[in-house]
């Protein structure tokens, strides 16, 4: 080892060259992501494709900011949208979206994540939400055909996508793209049943083993399946892909 000076102590040119490693690897660490990226918006790209095909309408984003501009940009505008609601869902608030939706003027929004509400009260509104001009949520799976998986505990997201709102906006992060319905099916009963089973705090076998155990709990939130193959009529559905791992 060099000495730097009489102390002895080994101070700037090591440091200098940690200082210069720490920014080489840095630069390193940056240009892994690109690929990673880049694979994925490959990945999305070919998706689109698959989802036009199925009649919906299709956006990538590169991020939740980007996402959240198309929402408030171009698909908000395009359908008139006067009344609002949302389904459960993570990579929606992810977004920022619930917030700048809850402050713009002018528009009736029935918040369904209000918890100041009774459990009769926001059941109502589950209800109610089934008419919005507008219902915003995620999806559970999508597959690489382009068809959209979901699983509900008390189905109202699941029907809200499938009939009842005029429109609907699905924001999907790549974390959710799977090759068919049987891996979908997987996915969504042994790791976002679990992973969600923890996140509300259910008293369920999964959340103890991580693995769907088909329980009788009455915690149980696994109830409701709906495969979506297309969107009908045509362009109801819009999906904004997110080049990210997004929610559950
Ligand atoms: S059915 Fe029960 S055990 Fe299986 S994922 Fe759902 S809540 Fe968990």
């Amino acid at each position: 080892m060099k000495r730097n000076g009489a102390d002895g102590l080994f101070t700037k040119p090591s440091r200098m060259a940690d200082f210069k490693n720490r920014d080489k690897n840095r630069e390193k660490g940056r240009d892994m992501e690109k690929p990673i990226d880049n694979y994925w918006q490959i990945r999305l790209n070919a998706l689109k494709e698959a989802l036009e095909q199925n009649n919906f309408e299709v956006f990538v984003a590169t991020d939740t900011e980007e996402a959240k501009k198309i929402v408030l940009e171009r698909i908000l505008p395009a359908t008139g949208a006067r009344s609002l609601s949302w389904g459960g869902s993570m990579t929606y608030l992810s977004t920022g979206l619930y917030e700048a939706l809850k402050a713009k003027p002018g528009l009736e929004i029935l918040d369904t994540y209000d918890k100041s509400l009774s459990s009769e009260q926001n059941y109502e509104l589950r209800r109610q939400s089934l008419l919005v001009d507008l219902f915003i949520a995620g999806t559970n799976a999508v597959t690489e055909e382009g068809h959209l998986v979901n699983l509900d505990m008390m189905g109202n997201r699941a029907c809200a996508i499938n009939f009842g709102p005029k429109n609907v906006v699905l924001l999907i992060g790549r974390n959710k793209i799977v090759a068919d319905l049987d891996d979908a099916m997987y996915r969504v009963k042994n790791y976002a049943g679990p992973a969600n089973a923890m996140r509300l705090d259910k008293k369920t076998p999964c959340v103890k083993t991580s693995y769907c155990e088909e329980c009788k709990s009455p915690d149980r939130i696994c109830n409701v399946w709906t495969i979506t193959e297309k969107s009908y009529p045509k362009g109801r559905i819009k999906i904004v892909l997110v080049n990210k791992d997004l929610g559950l």
